[in-house]
């Protein structure tokens, strides 16, 4: 099959933030500029890393680990991963291909 390769296309992904700002919805700090990782999200709640860590032993005393919905990757900032939660806003995503 040498020589009958398709051509490939060249993809890139460009991302700009737009700047959407990420607060911690329980103390309210904000996480705009931060890298740091962990939190997680309860109920509708973005809890940040500080807080997830305060409140994830009260969270299961009171047996309410199933209102945590979704935790932070550990490959993610919390930043990242509130907006992702919200659907992706403030992230633009630039697809664009070349053809070879
Ligand atoms: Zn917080």
């Amino acid at each position: 099959m040498k020589g009958q390769m398709k051509k490939k296309k060249h993809t890139h992904i460009t991302e700009i933030n737009a700047g959407t700002s990420v607060n911690c919805d329980i103390c309210n700090r904000d996480y705009t500029d931060s890298d740091e990782k962990g939190g997680f999200i309860f109920s509708t709640y973005a809890y940040c890393p500080v807080c997830a860590m305060e409140s994830l032993n009260r969270i299961r005393d009171y047996g309410e680990e199933k209102f945590i919905t979704d935790w932070c990757p550990k490959d993610k900032t919390f930043r990242e991963f509130v907006i992702g939660y919200r659907g992706g806003d403030g992230i633009i995503k630039i697809i664009s291909e070349h053809k070879q």
